[in-house]
């Protein structure tokens, strides 16, 4: 299970290690699940998304989202499907696909992800339905997102209004929850022991690992370093500066 940026591209720029391990490992037949906390892409997207960037034979299927996961645990958990949403294309598309009902009034759930286009008005709605009682359900808790531009807001930092506005506090879905690797492996039908999870990040990426009793790897084209790994006391099984010298342990 393998996380997406910082991975294997930095936005839009493929990183040609990870090309290169995605070429050898599609000639082994490796399984691949993209596991990403990314809720704004659908998985056509996403897969369209690494294609235009140099990779080959990627499918819909392979990508597995914080937003995906969102929808399958509040469907595995609860009865209940009146949704009010805070997100774009692939929070929609996961609700729908899950049979959830998109309502601007009396929600039973708040669904937070990634929404560039969102006001105001939209947080406002969003927290006079958990006022009401709805139950927010952020994505995931990434307070900055990176871009070529510089820092931004990111999702976890508008869970985080809401949260304060509210008093409530979020379900946790996204990496290092271990509800998005638990649905993962329900999507997938893997078992534990058969994964590795692959990303650059210790606190979300890794940190899901060892939580989730999975082994894990960091490899150091992204945002963590390996002096990090003391600092944090967050312990990856493997190391690697680049994605294709995991086949020196493969
Ligand atoms: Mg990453």
């Amino acid at each position: 299970m393998i996380d997406l940026d910082g991975t294997m591209y930095h936005g839009t720029k493929i990183i040609e290690s990870a090309h290169d391990f995605m070429k050898e490992a599609q000639r082994r037949n490796i399984d691949i699940l993209f596991l990403t906390n990314n809720a704004s892409r659908t998985q056509k997207q996403a897969a369209e998304h690494m294609m235009k960037m140099g990779y080959e034979n990627i499918r819909p299927e392979q990508f597995y989202t914080s937003a995906m996961a969102a929808a399958d645990e509040v469907k595995r958990i609860s009865e209940k499907r009146r949704a009010y949403m805070i997100g774009e294309l692939g929070l929609k598309e996961a609700l729908l696909n899950q049979g959830f009902e998109l309502v601007d009034c009396d929600a039973d759930f708040v669904f937070v992800g990634l929404d560039r286009n969102a006001t105001y008005r939209d947080y406002s709605l969003a927290f006079r339905q958990l006022h009401q009682g709805a139950v927010l359900v952020g994505t995931n808790s990434d307070t900055v997102l990176l871009s070529e531009e510089g820092v931004n807001v990111g999702n976890g930092s508008i869970v985080h209004m809401l949260e304060t506005c509210s008093g409530q506090t979020s379900m946790q879905i996204g990496k290092p929850s271990s509800v998005i690797l638990e649905c993962a492996l329900r999507y997938t039908g893997w078992s534990k022991e058969e994964v590795l999870i692959i990303g650059d990040n210790l606190h979300t990426d890794i940190l899901c690992g060892v939580q989730s009793q999975v082994k894990s790897a960091l490899v150091l084209t992204g945002i963590s370093k390996r002096e990090d790994i003391e600092k944090t006391g967050i312990q990856p099984d493997v190391v690697v500066e680049s994605m294709i010298d995991l086949f020196k342990i493969l």
